[in-house]
């Protein structure tokens, strides 16, 4: 029973509980044992099997956060499943549970900017040394591991820029040389990519944006095998984070359609893709292009395209500012993954100091999260604005 992913989803979150159509939000902080013996008697149970939700204290979770934990340890077909506030903790408490003062950390370029600010900036500050490759170049990345290579933290797409690598080849050189992986997995979620089955130690993904899908509610997942668990659960325990129970609880109403709005996203995508392409003056960076590098790495892994695409636009400033200005269905604002559509002028990848994206003179990046509105409303509402574009 239950075999398929989509059926799963629909159904788990009941079988874990009483046959309740939803689970129940249990908040705790406390947790009342019968007697002096029952606590240890779940401290040896966790010691035992330390996914198996023996808890003993709320900050380890409660029945609501292990529901969401056994299904998403089911579709990313990995050892342990963590819940953080926010993608952004996560990327944290990966990077946290496995680096050291002394160590490198070689990364993917086009990175989500706090995750640059991050590494860059502030581990220098504990002498750990990030180190930048470019995504589109493999032995740019090969000629740059060391012994002091720790890990290699690879986010694919590359934010804003969309570049695709060949990830089993960084798995691989990764293996050889006894280094830690991990990848941020956002745009794809693990019902399009499963990390872990390629062989990354670790698995990022913003909750914010296409689990929960609704625009409602912040969190964060980090996926591990066995291997990063050993350090991954240690660390966690040090930091604290903890995912509320009523975030859960969103997260995991959220992940039940997961499969379906996925599946209209990029139907709806396709289409917006196919009509942006014949526009001149656009640079589309999405996986469209068959025969292109970045298609051939996308077709490689992937199940499907999500609904986050990149524009290239050669024009003015004051061209760009008039076309999304004049956007009606596009919101403008941050994040995306949620049912609505939105639109953003990335400036801030200038600002950033990418070593491998460069922008012509008068080049402008911008993102359009593809929702799931009708696609002929989307493409009707794009075709007016883009007149503005001189
Ligand atoms: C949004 C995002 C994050 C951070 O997630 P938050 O939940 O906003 O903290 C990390 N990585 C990528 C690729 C993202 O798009």
């Amino acid at each position: 029973m239950g075999k398929s992913i989509r059926t799963f989803l629909k159904h788990t979150a009941k079988d874990f509980y009483n046959q309740s159509v939803n689970p129940p939000i249990v908040r705790a902080s406390t947790i009342i044992f019968k007697s002096m013996n029952d606590i240890k008697k779940t401290q040896r149970n966790y010691k035992k099997n330390p996914i198996g939700g023996h808890f003993d204290y709320g900050r380890q979770g409660t029945s609501t956060t292990h529901i969401l934990q056994q299904m998403l340890r089911k579709l990313e077909e990995s050892y342990q499943v963590y819940l953080t506030p926010t993608g952004f903790a996560s990327i944290f408490l990966s990077i946290f549970s496995i680096v050291r003062p002394g160590d490198e950390i070689l990364i993917s370029d086009p990175l989500y900017s706090p995750t640059r600010v991050l590494t860059e900036d502030y581990l220098k500050e504990f002498n750990i040394k990030s180190i930048f490759y470019d995504p589109k170049n493999f032995n740019d990345l090969k000629s740059k591991i060391s012994k002091k290579t720790k890990l290699i933290y690879v986010e694919n797409p590359g934010s804003n820029t969309f570049e695709f690598q060949d990830l089993s080849k960084i798995v691989s050189i990764a293996k050889k040389n006894k280094i830690f992986t991990a990848i941020d997995n956002t745009w794809g979620t693990p019902y399009l990519l499963k990390p872990i089955k390629l062989g990354f130690d670790m698995s990022i993904v913003s909750a914010t944006k296409y689990y929960s899908g609704h625009s409602d509610v912040m969190g964060g997942t980090l996926a591990v095998n066995k291997r990063a668990f050993k350090y991954v659960e240690k660390a966690n325990k040090i930091i604290g984070f903890r995912l509320s129970p009523d975030d859960a609880y969103l997260i995991t109403r959220g992940l039940r359609t997961l499969d379906v709005r996925l599946d209209k996203h990029q139907e709806n995508a396709k289409k917006v893709s196919n009509f942006l392409s014949k526009n001149k003056k656009i640079k589309l960076l999405y996986p469209f292009k068959k025969g292109s590098q970045n298609y051939k790495n996308w077709k490689k892994y992937y199940k499907g395209a999500s609904g986050l695409m990149g524009l290239k636009i050669k024009c003015k400033k004051s061209s760009v500012t008039k076309f999304l200005n004049s956007l009606k269905l596009f919101g403008y604002g941050f994040s995306w993954g949620g049912f609505e559509s939105l639109a953003l002028h990335q400036e801030s990848v200038l600002k950033e100091k990418r070593k491998f994206t460069n922008l012509a003179k008068n080049e402008h990046l911008v993102r359009l999260h593809i929702g799931l509105e009708d696609s002929n409303d989307l493409i009707n509402d794009l075709k007016e604005s883009l007149k503005l574009i001189k």
